[in-house]
């Protein structure tokens, strides 16, 4: 069976050396089972049509029949098109190409019988149809549910369109005169009402109804999720077992003193939660290495903090890394003075501590004097050196790569336990699944008393009313940030936007009533940072800035957020902006300035801004917008290779497949049983050909 599966896929009847080449280059089909897995992407029923006459009427997409009458070709550069006529029984109606118009014309047969799919559009009161799939009509096919399967020019010239793939799959099924072996066990099977591998993969190809169809993509997405989570839950266990980190069961003195006489107020739930799985991890003797995630404001820091107490009760030091000099330096003033009462020392190390500071620094990590070191990555350097470094946080992962971090584990004979804080909310069941053998402790309340940030969005005819508003904030005493977009700092545009921005606003506000800073990526770090520290101690009102000021920089004064061509910004991104205030006791806007003309994706963006304060919503309806491979990067999606789960549209099915991959290791931890060794020859294989998936940088 296997070598039937593993045959070369020229070997197929009707398929030869030269469509070979083309399935192999252009969808990557190499073997029998290659095909096999070449999914459709949807179905036609054939025996369903609208009307063009009543197209109003139908929503969505439009199935429909009949013959071109004309074809023809206006415009020219990039207003150029090619619309055709398209008439049934009931009508006319556009077809329009705005791309490829010269192959499609081409392929175009006038008066034969053809049958279209597309959204229908009204465009200036005139219904068409945009970017049609168009195929023929073939009377025997009429009333038949039938798989479609996306396909290229090239393989169309071959005669490979969908149909002809089509094809090639029912050849290949009829030849298959044995089961598939079915990965998943009887007893798997039965609980999820999963049909049989060989009968999921006919019905894939060959359904007669949605409900086949549905039956098939069940099973078969179950199953590839299902795997993915097994190979995660696996590693994840294999990590565990070699990472034997330091023992920290005391709650002692400083976190006990801290916690019932110095907390300025009491942790919300979801802080002791947390606290609560972080302690847990500590004492057990297995090394730490937890995610904590929590929306900007949400109380992170404290969290650190205690657990960095839980560290020194136990003898140990704590350190924490920031990616800014300016977010160290604010995590060591407020650690500071919660220290004080406690009797623990805090030092800063940053790229500017002086070289004589330094050495004294050096000298007190290595006799143990100093409790917390919290500073920027200068804390990797090999001169620090720590007596005995327990736990270590690191401050909005993303600007820290892997290696970066496993520098961390050698300051001690035992890597420390790492807690990495994030506020790129993630939601859960992809938390799960990208960061691999990473827990993840998730804050998902905010202290009380917050006032929520109003936020609007403003289109260029507002600008006037808007700086009028920023004035009355100014004048009340506020800060105002305005961040404009800069995707690569060397564009030329958009540092022209922001240099004329900055102007305006200098013109508006003019010395001495006010003062205006600036921030962008291609000033020296130096500068940037004397920039930012003016706005930080109020000697600015406004700071003019690109995204550098995105990452946790806390000025509780500032209160309004204008964000400019805020369509340019993804909606993490915007979310991430406005955290930046409401930060005080002050009631906090932010305004989404954005140009006259916006797509539907942008669109969506701001309203979303505008309904929800709530990171993790947004961050669902990012999934939705964008999908999940490129919400965390194509290139892990890439490595994922999924051929038909979709780990933004199939939430659901992720938690399920979880829940099943964990109780077969609940059962049979070593996967050893009869039952499962399917699982384990294929899990196996999946470990072997990705040996470091489950990594984040
Ligand atoms: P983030 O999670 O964004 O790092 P911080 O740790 O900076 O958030 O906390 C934001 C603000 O909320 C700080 O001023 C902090 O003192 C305050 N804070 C944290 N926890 C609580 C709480 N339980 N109740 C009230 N305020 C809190
Ligand atoms: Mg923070």
């Amino acid at each position: 069976m296997n070598n039937f599966l593993i045959t070369p896929i020229e070997f197929l009847k009707g398929v030869g050396p030269q469509r070979a080449d083309l399935l192999k280059a252009e969808i990557g089909v190499y073997t029998f089972q290659g095909l096999l897995e070449y999914y459709p992407f949807r179905y036609v029923d054939r025996s369903e049509f609208q009307q063009v006459s009543n197209l109003a009427e139908h929503e969505g997409f439009a199935q429909l029949k009949g013959r071109i009458i004309g074809v023809m070709e206006t415009g020219v550069g990039r207003s150029k098109r090619l619309t055709a006529k398209f008439q049934d029984d009931t009508g006319i109606i556009d077809l329009v190409w705005f791309k490829g118009a010269r192959w499609i014309k081409s392929s175009l047969e006038a008066n034969k019988d053809l049958m279209i799919y597309g959204r229908p559009k009204l465009f200036n009161g005139k219904w068409n149809i945009p970017h049609p799939e168009i195929s023929d009509l073939n009377m025997n096919d009429l009333g038949g549910f039938q798989a479609v399967y996306s396909s290229t020019e090239k393989l169309t010239s071959r005669g490979l369109n969908s149909k002809g793939i089509s094809k090639l799959v029912k050849v290949l099924l009829s030849d298959l005169n044995q089961p598939l072996e079915d990965l998943l066990s009887e007893k798997i099977r039965k609980e999820h009402r999963l049909i049989n591998r060989t009968k999921a993969v006919e019905l894939i190809h060959l359904p007669v109804n949605e409900q086949e169809a549905q039956q098939a993509r069940f099973r078969l997405k179950f199953e590839e999720l299902f795997f993915l989570q097994m190979e995660l839950l696996v590693r994840k266990k294999i990590t565990l077992n070699k990472s034997i980190g330091y023992v920290m069961s005391e709650v002692g003195d400083k976190f006990n003193s801290f916690y019932n006489d110095h907390l300025p107020f009491d942790l919300t739930g979801a802080q002791k939660r947390v606290l609560k799985e972080i302690r847990n991890d500590m004492r057990t003797g297995h090394h730490m290495n937890r995610l904590l995630q929590g929306d900007v404001g949400s109380g992170k820091t404290l969290v650190a903090l205690l657990s960095m107490l839980l560290g020194i009760d136990n003898g140990f030091q704590g350190a924490i890394m920031a990616p800014t000099e300016i977010l160290a330096i604010q995590h060591f003033e407020s650690i500071s003075q919660y220290m004080k009462p406690l009797n623990v020392e805090v030092a800063l190390l940053t790229g500017s501590t002086k070289k004589k500071n330094r050495t004294v620094l050096h000298e007190k990590l290595l006799n143990g004097e100093i409790g917390i070191l919290i500073g920027t990555h200068a804390l990797l350097e090999d001169p620090v050196v720590f007596k005995n470094l327990g736990i270590v946080i690191i401050d909005e992962q993303h600007r820290f790569g892997v290696k970066q971090r496993a520098r961390m584990w050698k300051k001690n004979k035992l890597p420390p336990h790492i807690l990495i804080m994030t506020a790129t909310p993630i939601p859960r069941t992809l938390a799960m699944t990208f960061y691999g053998d990473l827990d993840v402790s998730v804050i998902d309340e905010l202290p009380p008393g917050r006032k929520p940030i109003t936020t609007t969005h403003r289109l260029e005819a507002s600008r006037l009313r808007v700086f009028g508003f920023i004035k009355e904030e100014v004048a009340k005493g506020r800060q105002v940030y305005i961040v404009y977009p800069l995707i690569n700092e060397s564009e030329t545009l958009d540092f022209n936007n922001l240099m004329d921005g900055f102007e305006a606003i200098t013109r508006s506000f003019p010395l001495p009533d006010y003062n205006v800073s600036i921030v962008h990526g291609k000033m020296k770090p130096a500068d940037k940072e004397f920039e930012m520290n003016r706005f930080v101690k109020g000697e600015t009102q406004i700071m003019v800035a690109t995204t550098v000021i995105e990452v946790g920089v806390n000025v509780p004064n500032a209160s309004v957020m204008i964000i400019e061509s805020a369509e340019r910004f993804g909606l993490s991104q915007l979310h991430q902006l406005r955290g930046r205030v409401g930060r005080g006791a002050e009631k906090s806007y932010c305004i989404l300035m954005t140009g006259n003309k916006l797509g539907k994706e942008s669109m969506k963006r701001m309203e979303t801004m505008v309904r929800t304060n709530d990171g993790f919503e947004i961050a669902e309806v990012d999934l939705q917008i964008r999908g999940a491979g490129d919400l965390m990067g194509t290139q892990q999606s890439g490595e994922l290779d999924l051929k038909i789960a979709n780990l933004a549209s199939d939430g659901q099915l992720v938690v399920l497949a979880r829940d099943a991959a964990k109780k077969i290791l609940m059962d049979d931890p070593s996967i050893e049983k009869v039952e499962n060794s399917a699982i384990r020859t294929k899990l196996s294989a999946m470990l072997r050909s990705r040996p470091n998936w489950g990594n984040i940088s």
